[in-house]
């Protein structure tokens, strides 16, 4: 048995997705610039995959750029908006629990004179918004917010910011990481006051290295790769057509179900829950907010080494994630954790359960009696001893 619990690093992708995948490497492989009918074939390929996704977004197909994926996709609106608007203000407020992808690029732009407020968070990793009114004024240019975090879920309340920026300043634009949202909760742009947001394939069983940025047709963005003038010249390269491809049937597959699919996981993460606290588990800590997203959860195992329960766990075909896969391997406290104010030790606990509506009821209930067979065996006694 395997059982795959780290679905917030990324999904299997569906089958149908790689069978269409490979169909287009095989037998549509012109470019899409070509002026035959090889180029014209992938073009109506990608105009397909286009209005998937801006359909699926409520917005129109011209405001959806395809990028190599989420981090792309928050550099360029982060940077392509604020070098094309240098006179509108050098100021930028996110928050402390954001995507590496958006926090090295506000380090990036600090470096280049730019002002950065980030807005803390309270013990349930939701963004202060009082904290962020207060930061916002008239040299705001920019201001970008995750929706669902991707370590505890909490999911960010959006459309107040977006009334607050209204507010404070209407000239700011919103930017949107929704790569943990999108597919799985309500993303509409226009609705929520959104200027642009970020989405991502591989989050939702489509291939890695492919996702879009929406714009809103009103904002001048400059792309951060020249090239050839794909992608209305915001993004240069030859486009990856079984990418953009497979990335427009999962969004196809995923939006068919995204209701059955929440009720899914809701129940998962439910029975993980309630067999943690009926199994009589000696000590643990929920992170993540009741309200959340429920594809997240987020646990804390105080005076366990997150680290040697990913392995143990991984022994058993079971595999789950230490705060972000991103930032795993650097060894580093989570930035979230500790943006929530957590002990250090429940930091060092924490380990990320993420679901999918591929897993089942049996996933669960084999990872709680593994957890019951290893949790002892691993807990640090007083003393330090194991
Ligand atoms: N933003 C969030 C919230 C994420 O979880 C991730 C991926 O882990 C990204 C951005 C980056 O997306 P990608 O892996 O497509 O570059």
């Amino acid at each position: 048995m395997e059982v795959y619990l780290d679905n917030s690093a990324t999904t299997r992708p569906y089958d149908e997705v790689i069978e269409y995948m490979n169909e287009i490497n095989k037998y549509m492989y012109g470019n899409p610039s070509s002026l035959h009918t090889k180029g014209i074939e992938a073009e109506k390929l990608i105009k397909k995959a286009r209005e998937t996704i801006s359909e699926s977004l409520g917005v129109s197909s011209k405001e959806v750029y395809f990028t190599s994926g989420g981090t792309e996709s928050i550099n360029l609106a982060i940077r392509g908006y604020l070098e094309a608007n240098p006179r509108l203000g050098n100021h930028i407020v996110t928050t402390k629990i954001e995507h590496p992808a958006t926090l090295e690029v506000c380090k990036y732009l600090e470096e280049k004179g730019y002002k950065v407020d980030y807005i803390g968070v309270d013990e349930k990793g939701v963004v202060r918004l009082k904290e962020l009114e207060e930061k916002i004024n008239d040299k705001t240019a920019l201001i970008s917010v995750m929706m669902v975090n991707n370590e505890t879920g909490s999911i960010q309340p959006v459309d107040e910011i977006a009334a607050i920026r209204n507010a404070r300043n209407r000239d700011a634009v919103m930017h949107v990481d929704a790569v943990q949202a999108y597919g799985k909760m309500q993303v509409l742009p226009y609705k929520q006051g959104i200027d642009m947001l970020s989405v991502s394939s591989h989050k939702i069983h489509g291939p890695k290295g492919t996702g879009a940025l929406y714009v809103n047709r009103k904002l001048r963005i400059k792309p951060i790769i020249f090239g050839g003038g794909q992608e209305s010249s915001l993004r240069s390269g030859t486009e990856n057509v079984p990418g953009i491809c497979g990335f427009g049937l999962a969004v196809e597959k995923t939006f068919e179900k995204i209701e059955e699919n929440r009720l899914k996981v809701e129940k998962l993460r439910s029975l993980l829950c309630d067999m943690l606290k009926k199994e009589g588990f000696e000590e643990y800590k929920i992170n993540s907010p009741d309200n959340g997203s429920p594809y997240i959860l987020n646990i804390s195992f105080p005076n366990v080494k997150a680290e040697v329960l990913l392995h143990h766990l991984e022994e058993k075909k079971i595999f789950v994630s230490t705060g972000s896969a991103c930032s795993s391997r650097k060894r580093k406290l989570s930035h979230v954790l500790e943006a929530m104010s957590l002990r250090t030790c429940d930091i060092e606990g924490a380990v990320r359960f993420s679901f999918s509506s591929f897993n089942t009821e049996e996933d669960i209930i084999y990872t709680v009696d593994a957890l019951k067979e290893i949790l002892p065996k691993i807990r640090i006694r007083h003393g330090g001893k194991r």
